[in-house]
């Protein structure tokens, strides 16, 4: 096997096997490196997202939604059935088998598309050079025209809650319990935080989360955020905003978690602790002596936004750089890279990046909040819509939330969608190509859409922003 390749590229998560794939599929010799190793201490590729993240986070809450719903909804559609329980290995190991499937998609997928694969990791050198150790220790020196690092991000760990692997853990660790914990911390009411949390919350634990800021969700439109909260607490999570954990003490099964909220000292007596206070780019052994290529204050890979670090033909892409540390983001500069070495000049429009938070009802946005809008001093009219003049929502007894549309007061230009609702992660889409292709929110008003869908909330929101809603009662006239 020659050793000389146009791009390697490091890391095979989102970024990184995107990258490599593209490259490859456009012509371009391509090697990519991975030191990933999965349950089974084999090799695995698709990184973070593939292994402990998006895809197995959303096998349990797929899973443990099923199970409230069987639990709490049936009997209102007229379906009885006996006692539900949860099998909580069987559930883990159908995560297990997805996992398995779409990490060993992507080695087909390497395969297929002519991507050499090397396992270990990887060292840039300099002068393209990268050096790969594999799981023996033994070291091979490839040569690169290019080089496109995506080593992505590890999880924060704090000195008040050091991880032990058993009742302290990770969202790694937290993705593998093998019961439903009695009573359950989570220390971080961000993205994780609220996802594992509501997976444990809908199968019995008693979950209990501590967030050291005084606002919740402060990155999502705050109206959204309000409603959000209310409906998370309603569902039974303890949600403690303003709280600062000082020490987590194991005891012999499990954790007495000391905290000062604004009231004082407090202990809370758990059974599990998870940790979830943010990731933070990986770049330990990634960059030799030589390398050249800078990291930012923030320890992020420096890059310009073509994702072209310091060094010429040396390229960062995914959670290593700024940006939202989302897989799809990831992707999208991956792609971005592979294209450009090529030939081409695709850019990445980092003011559309949908977000979603996959609690339920789902929470997703995208662009500019109302909150942003006003710091900001930009003029916007507002149309909202809720879910419970749905009929679609209606028919399936799931009908909280809104879709909420700001739009520019003189242009009537989209500049954020706010969803909160069932399905918020596949309405969201629109919205994303609505903004993309620079539509007003009088677009989307005069575009016909399927009914009964819980998209007409977007059509009506998108009425709304000039007061035309049609299910509404509007006695202005307009
Ligand atoms: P990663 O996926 O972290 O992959 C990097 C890979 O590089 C890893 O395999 C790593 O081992 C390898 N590597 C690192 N250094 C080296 C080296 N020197 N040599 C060789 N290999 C190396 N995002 C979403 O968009 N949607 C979600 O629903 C979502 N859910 C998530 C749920 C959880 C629990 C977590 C933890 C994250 C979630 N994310 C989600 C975030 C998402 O996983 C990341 O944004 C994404 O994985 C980043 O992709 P990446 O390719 O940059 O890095
Ligand atoms: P996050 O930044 O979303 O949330 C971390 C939370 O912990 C914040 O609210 C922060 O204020 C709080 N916090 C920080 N230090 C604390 C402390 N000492 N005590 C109490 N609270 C503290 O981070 P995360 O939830 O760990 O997720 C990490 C990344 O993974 C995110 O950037 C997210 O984009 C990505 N992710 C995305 C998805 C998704 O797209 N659905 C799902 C999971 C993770």
């Amino acid at each position: 096997m020659s050793d000389n390749f146009d791009v390697i590229v490091i890391g095979a998560g989102p970024a990184g096997y995107a990258a490599a794939i593209r490259c490859a599929q456009l012509g371009v010799n391509t090697a990519c490196i991975d030191k990933s190793q999965g349950k089974d201490g084999q090799p695995t590729l698709g990184g973070t997202c593939l292994n402990w993240g998006c895809i197995p986070s959303k096998a349990l809450l797929d899973a443990s939604h099923k199970y409230i719903e069987a639990k709490n909804d049936f009997a209102e559609f007229g379906i009885s059935t006996g006692e539900i329980s949860i099998d909580v290995p069987k559930m883990i190991a159908r995560k297990d088998e997805i996992v398995k499937g779409l990490t060993g998609g992507i080695g087909a997928l390497f395969q297929g598309n002519g991507v050499t694969s090397y396992s270990g990791s990887g060292k840039l050198l300099g002068n393209g050079q990268v050096e790969v150790t594999d799981h023996n220790d033994l070291t091979t020196v490839l040569n690169g025209e290019h080089v496109i690092l995506a080593p992505g991000s590890a999880p924060v760990e704090i000195p008040a809650a050091p991880l032990n692997g058993s009742t302290i853990v990770d969202s790694a660790g937290a993705l593998d319990f093998d019961s439903v914990p009695t009573r359950l911390g989570v220390i971080g009411a961000g993205v994780i935080g609220l996802e594992i949390g509501s997976v444990w919350n809908r199968l019995g634990a008693e979950v209990t989360v501590l967030e050291a800021l005084e606002d919740f969700l402060p990155m999502a439109d705050t109206r959204i955020a309000r409603d959000a909260k209310k409906m998370l607490i309603a569902q039974g999570m303890d949600i403690r905003l303003g709280t600062k954990v000082t020490g987590a003490t194991p005891t012999g099964d499990g954790v007495v978690v000391a905290y000062e909220g604004e009231d004082g000292e407090h202990e809370l007596v758990v059974d599990k602790l998870i940790v979830a206070v943010g990731r933070r780019p990986f770049t330990e052994g990634l960059l030799g002596a030589d390398s050249g290529v800078a990291l930012d204050e923030n320890g992020f890979l420096f890059v310009n936004d073509l994702c072209v670090t310091d060094v010429p033909n040396v390229y960062a892409v995914g959670d290593v750089v700024r940006g939202p540390m989302l897989a799809h983001k990831g992707t999208e500069e991956g792609v971005m890279v592979a294209e450009r070495i090529a030939g081409f000049k695709p850019l990445v429009n980092y003011e559309t990046i949908p977000n979603v938070i996959y609690t339920h009802p789902e929470i997703a946005w995208v662009g500019k909040t109302e909150q942003q809008l006003k710091a900001d001093g930009t003029q916007f009219n507002a149309g909202s819509f809720p879910f419970a003049a749905s009929g679609r929502a209606m028919a399936a007894n799931d009908t909280q939330g809104m879709v909420k549309i700001l739009a520019d007061a003189e242009s009537d230009r989209i500049l954020g969608v706010h969803i909160l609702g069932p399905q918020a992660s596949e309405m969201v889409a629109q919205a994303v190509i609505a903004m993309e292709f620079d539509a007003s929110a009088e677009d989307l008003g005069i575009i016909m859409f399927a009914h009964p869908t819980l998209s007409e909330a977007v059509h009506e929101a998108a009425l709304g922003v000039a007061g035309h809603a049609i299910h509404v009662v509007n006695r202005k006239r307009k």
